[in-house]
């Protein structure tokens, strides 16, 4: 059914392509062309930690009968260096056509005139959910008592907010006219040198998120989506992504959810089977629910800024960023990465932990609709920390741990499948 034997650098590449079928869900071949994005720094080390138990899970899943081709796309330092490009043309329409990629960190490059190329590739390809799964593995060293009581997913929305670049500094001919415009047109008078940020969200960028986060809970059987906002200060920003994510849910999920206020006035506080609960928490309160009772949330919904609060407080509530996955997904493609950057002082040193980009395997593993293989790897995983076989971040915490290189980490994860 798939195109085969394309030209590509005149080789024959094999593997079919992944397609978004009409419902928005993803068509997956048993032999998927997947892209891969090595990245700089360190990430070539975890990158080949990563396909190897990618790879054996797949395989041992699968009993041969699946694969994954992957397919190299050039980004960040080696494509400077073989095109003059950090993220050549090429590399988007190859993004664009596997539907599906997974990529090392990215140094960010100085004074090139590019804010970041992580920004840059969500605002290209529209990736407007960044996803961050946040659980607990077993001996990980944790700040908190009950670390294995997290276990959320975070969905935040990835285009609008504060961080959508609409800013001025102090002081600048573009401040100076907005505060003018203020005081001219609106009567508000601002002072004088202020610098400005503007912070757009609109239903349609809020909604499209929710939407995510509702079927993602529902696909799932988690019982609960919280939306996070502080919309009791700012009523019309995140005021409103409170006002148009319970309208969402009313409107395009009715049978499938309930609000927390009908379990409690509609339905004695007994959820109905099989629904979804709709809540919201304003961000300072979920700061302190994610401490005291982390349990009862399972996916969060939330504007940009809070969200990334949120993922990185989160990830050090279960044993930091190390091993925190990542994806930012659209409604037409969906990168997986590493949520750490690339470590320039470790790079090519074997030594760094893997576990950050293979469990954004897992993540990618589901999302092909691949979960046999993605529990595999977890399972493994979950292992192969509670033998103590760790890398130095987390040895140097862990009393009798056997410290290994970041390959060997990989070894010893494919060993306990
Ligand atoms: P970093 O995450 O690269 O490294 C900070 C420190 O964290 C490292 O020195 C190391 O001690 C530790 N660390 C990071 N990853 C680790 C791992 N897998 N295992 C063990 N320890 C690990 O952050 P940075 O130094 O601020 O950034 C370096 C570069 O990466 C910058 O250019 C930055 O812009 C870029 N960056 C990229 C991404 C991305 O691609 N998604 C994310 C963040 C930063």
């Amino acid at each position: 059914m798939e195109e085969r034997g394309m030209e590509t650098n005149q080789e024959v590449m094999k593997g079919s392509w992944i397609r978004v079928g009409d419902d928005g869900g993803l068509l997956v071949p048993d032999d998927p062309v997947v892209g891969f994005i090595e990245g700089d720094g360190v990430g070539p080390d975890i990158w080949a930690a990563t396909r190897l138990v990618l790879d054996a899970a797949v395989e041992k899943s699968f009993g041969g009968a699946k694969r994954i081709f992957w397919r190299e796309l050039l980004a960040g330092e080696k494509a400077f260096e073989a095109t003059g490009e950090w993220v050549p043309q090429e590399t988007l329409e190859m993004l664009r056509r596997c539907v599906v990629a997974i990529k090392g960190p990215m140094t960010t490059p100085v004074g090139e005139g590019i804010r970041s190329l992580n920004v840059m590739l969500r605002q290209v390809l529209d990736l407007y959910a960044c996803v961050r799964p946040v659980r607990y593995f077993k001996g990980v060293p944790s700040p908190v008592r009950y670390p294995e009581k997290v276990n959320m997913v975070i969905f935040r929305e990835n285009t609008e907010d504060l961080y959508a670049g609409i800013e001025w500094a102090s002081g600048s001919p573009e401040a100076r006219r907005f505060a003018s415009i203020l005081k001219e047109e609106f009567g508000v008078e601002v002072s004088g040198e202020s610098a400005f940020g503007v912070k757009p969200m609109s239903r349609r960028g809020t909604q499209r998120l929710v939407r995510s986060a509702i079927r993602y809970a529902l696909s799932r059987n988690l019982s609960s989506v919280t939306f996070v906002h502080k919309g009791n200060i700012m009523k019309y920003t995140e005021g409103a992504f409170r006002k148009w994510g319970y309208e969402l849910a009313a409107e395009e999920f009715p049978d499938a959810t309930v609000t927390e206020a009908e379990v409690l006035e509609e339905h004695g506080g007994k959820v109905p089977f099989g629904r979804v609960v709709i809540k919201d928490r304003i961000a300072d309160s979920m700061f302190q629910q994610a401490l005291l009772r982390p349990e009862e949330y399972h996916v969060l919904a939330t504007p940009n800024l809070n969200g990334d609060y949120l993922s990185d407080a989160l990830a050090a509530q279960v044993g930091g960023l190390g091993m925190a996955p990542g994806a930012n997904i659209g409604d037409s493609c969906a990168v997986f990465e590493a949520t750490h950057g690339s470590a320039p002082k470790y790079a090519g040193l074997d030594r760094v932990n893997p576990g950050s980009l293979i469990l954004s395997g897992v993540m990618m593993l589901e999302h092909l609709g691949w979960d046999e293989a993605g529990r595999m790897v977890t399972g493994a995983m979950e292992k192969t920390i509670a033998d103590r076989v760790v890398t130095y971040d987390l040895a140097r915490q862990m009393e009798g741990a056997r410290e290994v290189k970041c390959s060997e980490f990989a070894q010893a994860v494919v060993e306990r499948m």
